[in-house]
Formats: structure tokens, C-alpha cells, sequence
């Protein structure tokens, strides 16, 4: 099941170009909104840069709350920034954040809503915040079988 159209200039298909479409570009994009991280709890600041097929670029960062359960990733933040200014196409995503040399990777959460509005093969850009290292997965690889609903329900 694929979401709804919607008339906006991000659901036109072309491909962005320029700068701002590289993988470093955009995890650059990353490492600065993961500088605005709200992670009093965890200390564990991540940033998020979603590329839209129209070539803007979504930033999100992780936001804490003293409820646990309230938390919510950067990767969603970017995804609901998106989607609030219109845009459902996306191109890629970028993901820094973490402790040391190991990459932050999105959770299954945030998995599952990028697998609402992207195909299998959408590139997930990731790498530590500081450093080199990272590695760039298919949504598939890391997310090998979403949750759908039945095409005909009962
Ligand atoms: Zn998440």
C-alpha cells in the first residue's frame, strides 16, 4: 500500500542534484542538527537530514522527554518536518549521531515510518559524529520485512 498523492512540487519525481544530494553533504546536514539534539537523558545526540526528491533538505534531531516513552528520534522529526511542509518523495537519508567511532543507525520505529513513504532500495547514509567511518544500507537491508496492512482486509 503506498501513501495517498498529494499536489506538491516534492511529489514530482526528479532526482535532486547539486551539493546538497552527496552522501557527506548530507550526513554534514546530519552532524549539525544532531548539535541541537535535546538528549539531557541519554547523552546520546543524533541528527537527521532527509533529501526530498525536490532537492530540500528535512533536518530533525533526537527530542527527550523525562517520560521515556515520549522520546522521539531525529529520524522521525526530519520525516514529520517533511511531510508537514508537503513533501511525501524522498532521495535519501543521512543519520549521525552516537558515542565514538560507531554509527548511530535508526531504530525500528523509525524504520518502519520511513518504509511508509520510501522503496526498499532508499539509501540510509550513516556515520558517528565525529570522525570518519559509517556505511551506507538499503532500507531493505535494514529493515528486511515491514509491517503492512493486508491489501484486503477481512
Ligand atoms: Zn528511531
Amino acid at each position: 500500500m503506498s501513501p495517498p498523492a498529494i499536489r506538491s512540487s516534492c511529489a514530482r519525481r526528479r532526482r535532486p542534484s547539486g551539493a546538497a544530494a552527496t552522501p557527506a553533504a548530507l550526513l554534514r546536514r546530519a552532524r549539525a542538527a544532531a548539535r541541537r539534539a535535546y538528549c539531557p537523558y541519554s547523552g546520546y545526540a543524533v541528527g537527521a537530514a532527509l533529501l526530498a526528491r525536490d532537492g530540500r533538505v528535512f533536518g530533525g534531531c533526537n527530542v527527550e522527554n523525562a517520560s521515556y516513552g515520549l522520546t522521539i528520534c531525529a529520524e522521525r522529526n526530519a520525516l514529520a518536518a517533511a511531510v508537514a511542509a508537503g513533501c511525501r518523495a524522498f532521495a535519501a537519508l543521512a543519520v549521525a549521531g552516537g558515542r565514538g567511532r560507531a554509527p548511530a543507525l535508526p531504530c525500528g520505529a523509525c524504520l518502519q515510518a520511513l518504509a511508509e513513504f520510501c522503496p526498499p532500495d532508499f539509501p540510509i547514509h550513516t556515520a558517528p559524529l565525529r570522525g570518519r567511518g559509517g556505511h551506507t544500507f538499503a532500507l531493505r537491508e535494514l529493515l528486511p520485512r515491514r509491517f503492512q496492512l493486508p491489501e484486503n482486509p477481512a
